[in-house]
């Protein structure tokens, strides 16, 4: 399977096709003229490593040592927003929400 080069969603059509939209085509481009085409890479790692989390474990709200999950390429500042309640910072990585405490990383429900 084809996956957008912005996105990562599948890809549908010519064979030398890219990018699902075009909105993704120009948001590509415009992130590398940018600079932030790095910042995007960690981002999307950071999703595929994260939904790995999700899909290989049973827990409602799976937990790793930081530490592991960076040896996999993660990087816990790179993320699509952050607030903080009650003293916990709750990071997200587009639909994903994650805290980081006492050195491991908890993905939320
Ligand atoms: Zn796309």
């Amino acid at each position: 399977m084809r996956q957008c080069l912005h996105c990562s969603n599948k890809v549908i059509g010519r064979t030398d096709k890219k990018f699902c939209s075009a909105g993704c085509r120009s948001t590509y481009h415009n992130e590398l003229r940018n600079g932030k085409a790095l910042e995007r890479y960690q981002l999307m790692l950071n999703r595929q490593l994260l939904r790995f989390m999700r899909t290989s474990s049973s827990q409602k709200e799976p937990t790793l040592a930081l530490g592991a999950l960076k040896s996999l390429g993660f990087n816990p500042d790179v993320c699509t927003s952050q607030r903080e309640y009650q003293g916990v910072l709750y990071q997200y990585c587009f639909e994903m929400a994650y805290a980081v405490k006492e050195n491991k990383l908890i993905l939320l429900d």
